[in-house]
């Protein structure tokens, strides 16, 4: 399995409109951080888990050109605002693109997106085929996917794990229940967003008490915001097991 983190930034993305930090400056490419997404290749399937604002921009500089399913974590903005360019998946692929979420994510699709599940529908939108989740595994295209059912503050959202990977992001509460399902990982890619405490996304510090507790054999963290501080500075304070992730980073599992 290759697993592509495709942006690792937090939903304004790093740099900022705006700022001046020295993060918004920095020059390392490492510090440059397009809205979360993650790219799953495994058994010649590929899957994305959620299409954010950048997703055109993902699947452009990763070169991917094939693309079985998109599953989504929760409804927020920045995980969900490019679904329209999947359509370039359905003229390439000459199919309905499958699209996997809780029932909640899939209603406020189909408001977000109300023209490409209208009864007449302008040629060349998008064409989606919807799938409700639940919390109980489930498979694409023979692949298994386990959702871990976790808060953002007060939103249900689904982590997934697949084989010994586990991807949680948007996240301040995992509830005991889940941990189970989060055994014995290889890798787990986790959401961090910055030093300060958060009301719906752990920080640096709780971030490392949940590695701590499911000691997976590494972690990266992700969702990352300007105020964590550059890439090249917080990574050596961290256990050497686990790293900041950055965009277009590669994990091989
Ligand atoms: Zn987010
Ligand atoms: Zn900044
Ligand atoms: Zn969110």
């Amino acid at each position: 399995m290759v697993v592509t983190l495709l942006g690792t930034g937090t939903s304004s993305g790093v740099p900022l409109i705006g700022c001046s930090c020295e993060v918004c400056r920095s020059l390392d490419y490492r510090d440059k951080r397009l809205r979360v997404s993650v790219h799953i290749l495994i058994e010649e399937k590929s899957f994305v888990i959620d299409t954010g604002p950048d997703f055109r921009q993902h699947m452009l500089r990763e070169g991917i050109n094939q693309l079985d399913a998109v599953l989504f974590t929760h409804q927020h903005k920045d995980h969900t605002a490019g679904l329209d360019d999947v359509r370039a998946f359905n003229f390439l692929q000459q199919r309905d693109m499958p699209v996997y979420g809780r029932a909640q994510v899939l209603e406020q699709l189909q408001r977000e997106f109300e023209y490409a599940f209208a009864e007449f529908r302008y040629p060349g939108i998008p064409r989606l085929r919807l799938h409700e989740i639940h919390n109980e595994p489930f498979s694409i295209e023979g692949v298994e996917f386990v959702p871990i059912d976790v808060l953002h503050h007060k939103l249900p959202v689904f982590g997934f794990r697949v084989g010994d990977f586990a991807y949680l992001t948007d996240v301040n509460h995992i509830p005991e229940s889940e941990y189970a399902k989060l055994q014995n990982l290889d890798t787990l890619v986790l959401g961090a967003l910055q030093h300060e405490p958060h009301i719906s996304h752990f920080n640096l510090r709780e971030a490392l008490e949940v590695v701590e507790l499911l000691k997976p054999q590494r972690a990266y963290f992700t969702h990352i915001s300007h105020k964590m501080g550059r890439h090249s500075l917080v990574e050596p304070t961290l256990p050497s097991h686990v790293k900041l992730g950055y965009d277009g980073l590669k994990l091989y599992i």
